[in-house]
């Protein structure tokens, strides 16, 4: 599977005239050759891994049959590389390349025309395999599993903070590696600012709570979202809650294959403005889920992207309402020609 993402790129670099590509952001690293440690990496005729000493033993576990240089500078060893391959064109990653290193690059390698490259393999990643959807999937289910069980033991006057170590201890002992992400647990008014990070704040009865979390399988991440409320339902609660679950609902309908994730994004607020809280949807509709949690591609009102079966999108409308607080109810899917899979299953019940 690896070694066929890897003749894509190659493939790709025919198309661009490149002899050969640094890659250095650490996903697409992983991507290609499933190293997941500090380093970088070479394509040309081959792949050379360029590491350190610590990562040795855990590149030839990783990546079996994949070359690996492990001394000395991840650069260094790179540019001797790219040197010893004679290629007179080499792309690097631009949104991934510090100036730093691109100065140290361009020093090692005169005479060598450096080619700045978008996020091609980012772009690549976009949509997922067989292998890789199965991951998420695991990822989604140890999440709601350790929230089903996080729920049932939730006792009003915890902090956020401690339910959120709760809820991220429950999904570690359930199979996860560690949280996809810092778990978003915000109660009452803190719920109105989107990425809320658990404070001391306690949860209490009355209160909306709006828990952001996932877990992490073999790299993999997912990503959900469910508001809760702590006691008694209010009327205006309920109704927000009603008009964000409508929206979610819809705009799920709406994620087919050849969609632009605009028109997507277009539907949800189409719905939450027939419920007069167009205005306090105050961020995108998802985005793609995989080895991280934010990647291609992105649901927006600005994005220019277009869904493709294979892909794992996040749908998550919210209302956010400053002094109030704020409902955001998310679910992971999996983009077909048909109708889109569902892959996060945590209840939904107030
Ligand atoms: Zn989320
Ligand atoms: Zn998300």
């Amino acid at each position: 599977m690896r070694s066929r993402r890897v003749e894509r790129v190659r493939g790709w670099l025919a198309e661009q005239e490149l002899g050969a590509l640094l890659v250095s952001s650490a996903p697409n690293v992983r991507w290609l050759t499933g190293f997941a440690g500090e380093g970088m990496l070479v394509v040309d005729d081959g792949t050379l891994i360029c590491t350190d000493s610590r990562y040795r033993v855990q590149s030839c576990e990783e990546a079996p049959g994949i070359e690996c240089a492990a001394e000395g500078g991840h650069l260094e060893q790179a540019i001797a590389r790219l040197e010893a391959c004679g290629a007179a064109r080499v792309g690097f990653e631009a949104p991934h390349l510090s100036y730093a290193s691109w100065q140290k690059l361009a020093e090692g390698l005169g005479g060598v025309t450096l080619v700045p490259c978008g996020d091609e393999i980012r772009r690549l990643r976009a949509i997922k395999d067989a292998g890789e959807v199965k991951l998420i999937e695991r990822a989604a289910s140890v999440a709601d599993e350790a929230f089903g069980r996080w729920r049932g033991a939730l006792e009003p006057g915890i902090t956020e903070r401690e339910a959120a170590l709760e809820l991220e201890r429950l999904m570690v002992l359930g199979g996860a590696e560690k949280p996809s992400f810092g778990t978003i647990m915000a109660a009452g008014t803190n719920g109105a600012k989107p990425h809320a990070c658990p404070g001391r704040r306690t949860i209490d009865e009355g209160d909306l709570v709006v828990v952001d979390w996932g877990a992490q399988v073999d790299g993999y991440c997912s990503d959900c979202t469910r508001t809760l409320l702590v006691g008694e339902v209010g009327e205006q609660q309920r109704a927000i809650w009603q008009a964000v679950r409508a929206a979610q609902l819809a705009a799920i309908d709406a994620a087919v294959a050849g969609a632009r994730c605009a028109d997507v994004d277009a539907v949800a607020r189409e719905v939450l403005r027939g419920h007069g809280w167009e205005k306090e949807f105050s961020h995108g509709l998802g985005h793609g889920v995989g080895l991280q949690v934010h990647e291609q591609p992105t649901l927006s009102q600005r994005s220019e992207d277009v869904l493709a079966s294979g892909m794992v999108v996040t749908i998550e409308p919210g209302v956010y309402i400053d002094g109030w607080g704020g409902v955001r109810l998310e679910e992971l899917i999996l983009v077909t020609e048909e109708a889109p899979r569902v892959l996060t299953h945590a209840p939904y019940d107030l």
